[in-house]
């Protein structure tokens, strides 16, 4: 659920994540569920937290009711002992996405990553951003857990930025992006135990990079600290490898009425039709071996 506005939809959506926890305690190939705060707060609420503008009286009371639901949803993941990953949304909601965060994992990050806060390593102010998530973590005694992300909302981005005229927070090429993601990585790897990592990417690179990582560091595959996550019907030849090398491999099943899941499955497949995309990607993989089998 994401991008809801009204109080009957976030109780909806809260009663789902309820269902979905539930549906998680009896099923032990489930350990995490997902949310986007979108789906519980006023996308409007969150700008103007983000943004520090001040809120009404009225406005104060439904952002502590927003907060409260999330609190039920933590409280309730962590002693299921069910991990609950927040994503990352457009920038000017993240700033209150994050502080939500932030105040969730102080609770519930007891040595053991149950709220998990994702970075968007396209934007050009998150790997200080992850020190930042480091720090807070220390001072406040908590586990500093993280899924690290390219990131999905390149070009509204980047559209906002034009029309409001402010520089754009996303880095200029894919290169950059590519770079800033892999110093996340080695940045958490390097601080693993005071964090959990989660590397969510389709990138072989990614992959790659994360296995040469723990090898150099000593951290076995399975290490609790380190999973990697691939969507569910995508890039399953990184997933299954992974999984058969003894990393932990979490498939990220988004479900739903079409209707309600058709803005994430569009940002999919403009992922998947780009050019450095998924699709081009297993394809060629297909390609490949159709030659290899056909000799
Ligand atoms: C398990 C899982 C969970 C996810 N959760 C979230 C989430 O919470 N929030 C979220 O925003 N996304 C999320 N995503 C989507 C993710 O951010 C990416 O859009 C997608 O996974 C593709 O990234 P990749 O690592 O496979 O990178 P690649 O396919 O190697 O690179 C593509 C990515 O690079 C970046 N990029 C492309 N072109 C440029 C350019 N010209 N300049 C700068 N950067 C560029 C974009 O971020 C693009 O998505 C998730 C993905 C997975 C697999």
């Amino acid at each position: 659920m994401e991008g809801k506005e009204s109080e009957a939809d976030f109780d909806r959506t809260a009663a789902y994540l309820s269902q979905t926890l539930e549906y998680a305690r009896e099923d032990e190939d489930i350990h995490i569920i997902s949310t986007k705060l979108s789906g519980l707060f006023r996308f409007g609420l969150l700008e103007k937290v983000t943004m520090g503008e001040p809120l009404t009286k009225a406005e104060a009371e439904e952002y502590e009711r927003g907060k409260a639901r999330v609190g039920r949803i933590c409280k309730a993941a962590f002693e299921s002992g069910i991990g609950i990953h927040i994503d990352a949304e457009h920038s000017w909601i993240q700033g209150a996405v994050d502080e939500i965060a932030w105040e969730m994992s102080r609770q519930y990050n007891k040595g053991i990553p149950t709220v998990i806060n994702a970075v968007q390593l396209y934007r050009k102010d998150r790997l200080q951003f992850l020190q930042d998530s480091l720090q807070h973590a220390r001072d406040n005694g908590y586990l500093c857990a993280v899924k690290l992300v390219r990131g999905a909302y390149m070009e509204k981005e980047r559209e906002r930025a034009r029309a409001m005229d402010y520089p754009s927070p996303i880095h200029e090429s894919l290169e950059e992006t590519h770079r800033a993601y892999n110093e996340g990585l080695q940045f958490c790897i390097g601080h693993i135990g005071e964090v959990y990592v989660c590397n969510a990417t389709h990138n072989e690179e990614s992959c790659r990079l994360q296995t040469e990582l723990m090898e150099a560091r000593g951290l076995e595959p399975g290490h609790p600290m380190v999973a990697t996550a691939q969507l569910y019907g995508m890039s399953d030849n990184l997933s299954y490898n992974m999984a058969e090398a003894g990393f932990n491999v979490e498939k990220y099943l988004p479900y739903g009425p079409v209707r309600e899941v058709l803005p994430y499955l569009i940002r999919r497949t403009q992922e998947n039709t780009s050019v450095e995309g998924q699709m081009s990607r297993e394809l060629n993989l297909i390609r490949k071996e159709l030659q290899r089998r056909r000799g």
